[in-house]
């Protein structure tokens, strides 16, 4: 027999009929397929590159290769499915946006393809993964940062490229909503982090990349770490199972207006090697690279909105996602092929 929880989450997961997880094949992308088959629903999961690239994949799951800059592509996509979450961009960390702009302003074809696609087959229901990135720069200019509450992304002067494009797809959605009432939601994330995600090859970020550099340092024997920045720039950092948490939360919301999705647990990068070498038991002499990608000075996310339409915040401590991510990235350097996430390896779940 139901009982009253599973009477309400059975008949959302009827409600929503098939999902589409645009950007599958990603991190975050392929956490939140994970989170939402186990949850009931029916999933059609969509991404550019080979399935033999993607980090998570199930044979339950409708997976299928498309490129989602195309029009048709999304036409084919959004048939038949209810409600579609957005995570496909071209995108990566600092040293890929700062380098990479126009690329980053291209994934506006994305949204704006998979927004026309959704109003054309009636699709009811969007969500569109944004980001801090849209935050104006001259708030974010010291280290010891005020945290940055939803409306502070205007005036407008986000992050060059990859901020602007996430900035406009974020008014296309507002707008398709005013306009073609079709439901959207906006999350903006902050700094996700988690395992099954990059850590090498010039798009990760930076606890990945931290969590790397030390194992390298381990194995190697060579105990120094390079930290971009004078390592006193300041971040917060979000688990991934918080991320998939909250932005299913915003998704079946009745809010309509963009909001921070992020952990409010600031620290200096050096305070995250701390963490990390912690982690891996080693001290390592600190190589700063004063030239290298730095972005903004200090960022942090204010959860005053979230917690009042919510009452609800991502809580997951840097410590404890920083010691499943370094798990997984050691295991996967070690052994590639293994460390794909086993469906019963709940020890990797914090949520
Ligand atoms: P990711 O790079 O791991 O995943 C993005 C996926 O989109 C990739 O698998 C890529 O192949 C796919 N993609 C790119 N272009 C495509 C296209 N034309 N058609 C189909 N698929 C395409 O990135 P992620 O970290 O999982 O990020 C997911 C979303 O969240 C992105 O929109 C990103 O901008 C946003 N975001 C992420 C973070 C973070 O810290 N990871 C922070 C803020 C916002």
């Amino acid at each position: 027999m139901l009982v009253n929880g599973e009477i309400a989450r059975t008949a959302s997961v009827q409600a929503a009929g098939v999902v589409l997880v645009a950007g599958a094949g990603g991190f975050i992308g392929g956490h939140l397929v994970a989170t939402l088959r186990t949850a009931g629903f029916s999933v059609r999961a969509v991404d550019r590159k080979p399935l033999s690239a993607w980090y998570q994949t199930f044979p339950d799951v409708d997976n299928r290769q498309g490129d989602l800059s195309r029009l048709e592509d999304c036409r084919t996509a959004v048939a038949g499915v209810g409600q579609i979450y957005n995570l496909a961009a071209d995108m990566g960390g600092m040293g890929f946006i700062e380098t990479h702009k126009a690329e980053c302003m291209l994934s506006v074809l994305i949204n704006t393809h998979l927004l026309m696609a959704a109003r054309e087959a009636g699709v009811p229901r969007f969500f569109f993964a944004s980001s801090a990135c849209v935050y104006a720069a001259d708030k974010q200019t010291e280290a010891d940062v005020t945290a940055l509450k939803e409306a502070d992304a205007y005036p407008a002067m986000p992050e060059d490229g990859y901020g602007w494009e996430k900035l406009f797809s974020e008014r296309m959605c507002r707008h398709f909503t005013e306009d073609f009432g079709i439901v959207t939601r906006v999350a903006r994330y902050h700094n996700v982090y988690g395992p099954n995600g990059t850590y090498d090859g010039g798009r990760e970020k930076a606890p990945a990349a931290i969590c790397r550099k030390v194992i390298q340092a381990k194995q190697s024997g060579k105990h120094t770490i390079d930290i971009w920045g004078d390592g006193n720039q300041t971040r917060s950092f979000m688990y991934i199972d918080d991320c998939t948490k909250g932005s299913r939360m915003i998704m079946d919301s009745g809010i309509d207006k963009p909001m921070n999705l992020g952990s409010s647990e600031m620290v200096s990068i050096n305070q995250l090697v701390d963490l990390v070498e912690g982690i891996a038991g080693v001290r390592l002499d600190r190589n700063y690279q004063l030239d290298a990608p730095k972005g903004v000075r200090g960022r942090n996310s204010d959860n005053t909105m979230i917690q009042q339409l919510m009452g609800w915040e991502p809580s997951i401590s840097l410590q404890r996602g920083l010691e499943q991510t370094y798990r997984w990235i050691h295991d996967d350097m070690t052994n590639p092929a293994g460390s794909q996430i086993a469906e019963a390896d709940k020890a990797l779940h914090l949520v």
